[in-house]
C-alpha cells in the first residue's frame, strides 16, 4: 500500500503517518503544528457563500455556504523566522 509521505517545512523533519493522515495536507510535524497556533494555526478557514439561482429564474435556489481550508501562509513565515532565529542562537 502506498504511504503518504511529506516534510515539514520548518525543520524539513518527516512528519509522521498518523498526523498526515489526521491532518490532511499538513505541512508541519506535530512540533511545529503547535507551535503555529500561536499565529493562529496552520489552516484558515474560509467560507463562500454558494451561488445557484440564475438571475430572471423564478426558481428559488437556497444556496449553501462553502469552507474551505487554506494555509495559513503569513502563519507559516512567522513560523520560519522563529525558527531561523533559533538556529542562530546555537
Ligand atoms: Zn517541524
Amino acid at each position: 500500500m502506498a504511504r503518504t509521505v511529506a516534510k515539514c517545512e520548518i525543520c524539513r523533519e518527516w512528519i509522521d503517518a498518523e498526523r498526515l493522515e489526521a491532518v490532511p495536507g499538513t505541512r508541519l510535524c506535530r512540533e511545529h503544528a503547535e507551535q503555529i497556533n500561536q499565529y493562529g494555526g496552520e489552516f484558515l478557514t474560509v467560507a463562500r457563500e454558494d451561488r445557484t439561482s440564475k438571475s430572471g429564474s423564478l426558481k428559488i435556489n437556497i444556496g449553501g455556504v462553502t469552507t474551505e481550508r487554506v494555509p495559513n501562509q503569513k502563519a507559516m513565515d512567522q513560523l520560519r523566522d522563529d525558527y531561523e532565529m533559533q538556529l542562530d542562537d546555537d
